[in-house]
């Protein structure tokens, strides 16, 4: 079946790899028919993702179709479209027995850690399967970036009409946005690129733009009568805007970092103890969260109109992909169509 093996960074091959034999209990079989491609595959292909063997099969945000299933499986049939849980976890671990899969002790990411989508079909665990009838196959290739916002805001469980800022507006910020909006809060945006701004600007309901990064915490307490946010998320993976972060939190609040780091982070302990704050991470996302996304784009709660800006086959993808490297390319979501 044809496949696309990222061998080596900035290299891609399109090969024929053997076809998988029919599935096991508990197994479906299923045709990849969509391909969300995120920072981590760009990083991959960059060679700047840490912990990233080669050769790889990329695609871990995917819309796919039934073809098969294994004995023992009745949730999904031949023809369902479903979107993928990509966290392949133990379901032993401490973690996975507090119902944290999304952070299992020896977590695989299909198409990070193992082999994922980017090929004609793939086996998977049946139970990793999220059947709608409803969701296109674009959008259930969008449920797992999105999921990753809804597992963020869960886990500094915003409340209505809290004052959140959102650090970072690429992807990961979006779909942060988008759930911190669903949840009631307003929200003020602090980013610096003008395309970024003015897209969220178009498309979201946001409180307020901050667009100057020095002295942040002023311009916060002028937009809030003195006040700071109670709740704070840094999508942007840079260190230094997640230190300086731990400025913008009002007493008692949180900070959520969702974008990811290779680097340390410090901060000051006198400022974090006196703000009595809580710092939280946030790692990929759970079932259930993919089963809210789910939920919400299918009662009309989500518009993912303006996610998708750049679709490919394989072939026009291995031209293509380069390019969406560049952020002057205007990409928010690429999709690989596979048939
Ligand atoms: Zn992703
Ligand atoms: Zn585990």
């Amino acid at each position: 079946m044809p496949t696309i093996v990222l061998e080596r960074p900035g290299h891609f091959i399109l090969e024929e790899t053997p076809e998988p034999t029919p599935p096991g209990p508990g197994e479906a079989l299923v045709r990849i028919r969509r391909v969300g491609i995120c920072g981590t595959d760009l990083h991959a292909f960059e060679g700047t993702q840490p912990f990233f063997d080669y050769p790889r099969i990329l695609g871990h945000e995917l819309g796919v179709e039934v073809v098969a299933t294994g004995r023992g499986v009745t949730h999904v049939h031949p023809g369902d479209q479903c979107a993928v849980v990509p966290y392949m976890d133990c379901g032993r671990c401490v973690p996975c027995r507090m119902g944290k899969t999304n952070c299992c002790s020896g977590l695989d990411v299909l198409g990070v850690h193992v082999d994922g989508g980017m090929r004609d079909v793939l086996m998977l665990p049946a139970g990793k399967l999220l059947r709608s009838d409803i969701l296109s196959l674009e959008q259930l290739a969008l449920v797992e970036t999105l999921g990753i916002g809804a597992h963020a805001v869960d886990r500094a469980a915003v409340e209505k009409g809290e004052t959140v800022l959102l650090i970072g507006a690429g992807p990961i910020g979006l779909s942060v946005l988008t759930f911190a909006l669903l949840a009631g809060a307003r929200v003020i945006l602090l980013e610096i690129s003008e395309k970024r701004i003015d897209f969220c600007k178009r498309r979201y309901d946001l409180f307020e733009v901050i667009t100057d990064i020095t002295d942040v915490p002023s311009r916060l307490r002028r937009l809030l009568n003195g006040e700071l946010p109670t709740a704070v998320f840094d999508a942007t993976g840079h260190a230094g805007s997640m230190m300086q972060a731990h400025e913008y939190v009002s007493n008692g609040g949180r900070l959520v970092y969702v974008g990811i780091t290779g680097s340390q982070i410090t901060f000051d302990g006198p400022g974090f103890h006196r703000r009595e704050m809580t710092l939280l991470s946030s790692r990929n996302s759970r079932a259930v969260d993919l089963q809210r996304v789910i939920g919400h784009i299918e009662a009309g709660r989500i518009d993912t109109s303006p996610w998708i800006t750049h679709t490919a086959g394989p072939e026009r993808m291995l031209a293509d992909f380069p390019t969406w490297l560049d952020p002057g390319s205007g990409v928010v979501k690429a999709v690989l169509e596979m048939a």
